[in-house]
């Protein structure tokens, strides 16, 4: 496959190039020349693959020739030894993303990269520095995929006061080759210094420098592979039984499969996701899966109050903006990266189709924490529940006519284990059981430096 810059169409790249380069030269970020469609005999077994052969499938067409089939098998399945259930909660589907090492999300884009990386970096001499701004989880991530990966050090920058505890121990607590830098200023911030070390010219004759942001081609790429397990699952009719690893209190009405519930699973019926959105990678990542082929029906974007994108799909004008500190903070974004590459891809006409914006207060976030965990005995994290309660409203307003409104099976994503956002969570439910990942990560020590948010404060430490 070959990739393209968003900002220049003539010249076309590798994977391998795309990959380890992260931005184009022009500041463009790369999209693949063409979205690659499922062969009829997979596409139509989605439901009854297994997670890994999914993945074989759907990350194949986008690393070809680079990573030989085999050499691809042997990554998909040490990076995803851990599933993404799709269970039935209340009237509706939740698809689990949250049961990786970092548990959250991103953990499925961040431990691909990181065997890519080392993969087709085999026999280089030189290391290599991966710089990468996060509002809370992709940190945490991507410190996790490459920690101890030799020939690659990692440098984390994350906004002073923005990130939990939780999240703050797991990004700056492992050492080793990766380090952390506590910026003193926002999210977009830390985007804004990243992009800057990467176009440096005399910082890149120094260092061979890439990003492991979500603007990276091979952390958006197995993100399609979720969607596409999950929708191949509700369109076969099936959801998953409750997992241990699932927080949820027995007896609540929750244990309600989906299976008769207005937005459960319907055989033969595509699904609609809605995705809790801040940089827009993970949504981008469903567009994909959707456009392989996928029996995707299409999105909600929900967003907090960081509403760009749903202001998009209701006006037809992108307005970036400064980020706002909400409670589902890894969402705190105001200019985000991939909405590039969905423009490079959809047009404003085809986006309002297939994906409908919406955006919720912190309040109403709390409220829905509470409501689930009353009614369903079932914990969100704040992220979830933007997801959960922007989907409410749709399903209020009536929609079910329009496409893509709450009209047959709706799988809320769950970004991230309600327990990395305990603090928010526990005060309005009660104490979410903590996976050992995560009690394991609590007990480290934070070593991180503080830098103002400047440019040549950045490139200095560099
Ligand atoms: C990163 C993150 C998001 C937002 O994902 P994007 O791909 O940036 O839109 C949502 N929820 C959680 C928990 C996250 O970590």
């Amino acid at each position: 496959m070959r990739y393209f810059s968003t900002r220049n169409k003539n010249e076309g790249v590798s994977f391998a190039a795309a990959a380890l380069t992260g931005l184009a030269a022009d500041g463009g970020l790369f999209v693949p020349e063409e979205i690659p469609s499922y062969a009829g005999g997979v596409k139509n077994s989605l439901g009854n693959m297994d997670f890994c052969d999914i993945a074989l499938e759907t990350i194949k067409p986008f690393v070809t020739p680079e990573i030989p089939e085999a050499a691809l098998e042997d990554m998909v399945h040490s990076a995803y030894h851990f599933s993404a259930p799709l269970l039935g909660v209340g009237d509706r589907l939740v698809l689990e993303l949250f049961h990786g090492p970092t548990a959250a999300f991103k953990d499925f884009g961040a431990r691909f990269m990181a065997r890519a990386f080392s993969y087709l970096r085999r026999g280089e001499d030189r290391p290599l520095k991966i710089l990468v701004a996060t509002s809370g989880d992709t940190g945490g991530a991507v410190a996790d995929g490459f920690f101890g990966v030799e020939g690659i050090s990692v440098t984390v920058l994350y906004p002073r006061g923005r990130v939990s505890p939780l999240q703050e121990r797991q990004i700056a607590g492992l050492g080793g080759n990766i380090s952390a830098l506590e910026v003193e200023g926002s999210f977009d911030d830390c985007q804004r210094l990243v992009k800057a070390a990467l176009g440096d010219e005399s910082l890149r004759k120094r260092l061979t420098l890439s990003s492991a942001n979500s603007i990276n081609v091979s952390r958006l790429i197995p993100q399609a592979v979720y969607y596409a397990a999950a929708a191949g699952k509700a369109f076969a009719g099936k959801t998953d039984p409750d997992g241990e690893a699932t927080p949820r209190v027995k007896g609540g009405k929750g244990s309600n499969r989906g299976g008769g519930a207005d937005y459960g699973v319907r055989a033969g019926q595509a699904v609609t996701f809605c995705v809790p959105s801040g940089n827009f990678g993970n949504l981008t990542a469903g567009l994909y899966a959707m456009k392989m082929g996928a029996p995707i029906r299409g999105f909600i974007a929900a967003t907090n109050a960081n509403k760009t994108v749903p202001d998009y799909l209701e006006s037809g004008s992108y307005e970036a903006r400064l980020s706002q500190a909400t409670i589902s903070n890894a969402m705190d974004v105001g200019a985000p990266s991939n909405f590039e590459r969905m423009a490079a891809h959809f047009s404003w006409d085809e986006m309002r189709q297939i994906i409908r914006g919406v955006s919720v207060s912190d309040a109403e976030t709390r409220e829905t924490i509470k409501a689930i965990y009353r009614d369903c005995g079932y914990f969100l994290d704040p992220h979830s529940a933007v997801g959960w309660n922007a989907a409410d409203k749709l399903i209020k307003q009536g929609l079910s006519g329009k496409s893509p409104g709450p009209q047959g099976p709706l799988a809320i994503l769950s970004t991230a284990h309600p327990a990395k956002f305990a603090e928010t969570v526990e005060p309005i439910t009660a104490k979410v059981p903590v996976p050992p990942s995560l009690a394991r990560a609590m007990n480290r020590k934070v070593e991180s430096r503080a830098i103002p948010a400047e440019v040549s404060a950045f490139l200095e430490v560099l």
